[in-house]
């Protein structure tokens, strides 16, 4: 079927976005143009505005409307103890759980060699950095528990050994295969009191 040439532009930018079919993005694109012109402008504006005021922390790679982040800058936080994660969900999600009070790192992704990320996709480089100035003691591997994750967590515990600061895994309370992000808060909060040296 041909369509009207800016709806099958619009149809072509849902079709970009992850889990969205065409047939989703046809939909989609169709209440688009039901909407009225204010709310289409407010849908525009504030994906434009989300997308051009959150970059990413400097120190932990979260996403952040500040930089450093809010985490990153509060005095509060227990910056000896970095928790590293996969991705800025997980973040939300630890952070959900409440009783946590150490900083993160983010990797935006983990290591996999199908799908061609190896180490010098994530941002490893940036966790190394930060540990330079002595200031953290203990490095919380809360990647997720499955192939990759485990596979991340093993590869930054072995960059990391040499160096004497003591790497631990969040225990396997967590759904094998299941995604941090999608845990509930008591399952995080053992996960992580249970967490083992690696
Ligand atoms: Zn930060």
């Amino acid at each position: 079927m041909q369509y009207i040439a800016p709806l099958a532009k619009l149809i072509e930018h849902f079709r970009a976005l992850p889990g969205i079919g065409t047939k989703t993005a046809v939909r989609l694109a169709y209440h688009v143009l039901d909407m009225d012109v204010k709310d289409a402008r407010a849908l525009a504006a504030a994906i434009v505005e989300a997308r051009e005021k959150i970059g990413y922390c400097s120190i932990c790679c979260d996403l952040s409307d500040e930089n450093p982040c809010r985490i990153c800058g509060a005095e509060a936080r227990d910056h000896s103890m970095i928790c590293v994660v996969e991705q800025p969900q997980d973040v939300a999600a630890m952070e959900r759980m409440r009783d946590y009070h150490g900083v993160y790192h983010v990797l935006h992704g983990a290591l996999s060699p199908l799908e061609g990320i190896g180490p010098e996709n994530l941002r490893i480089k940036e966790l190394l950095n930060r540990l330079r100035d002595g200031t953290v003691r203990e490095i919380i591997m809360a990647t997720n528990p499955n192939v990759e994750g485990e596979a991340t967590a093993m590869y930054i515990a072995r960059l990391l050994k040499p160096l004497g600061i003591r790497v631990t895994r969040i225990a396997h309370g967590l759904p094998v295969g299941g995604d941090l992000e999608y845990a509930d808060e008591v399952t995080l909060s053992k996960a992580m009191e249970n967490r083992v040296e690696l």
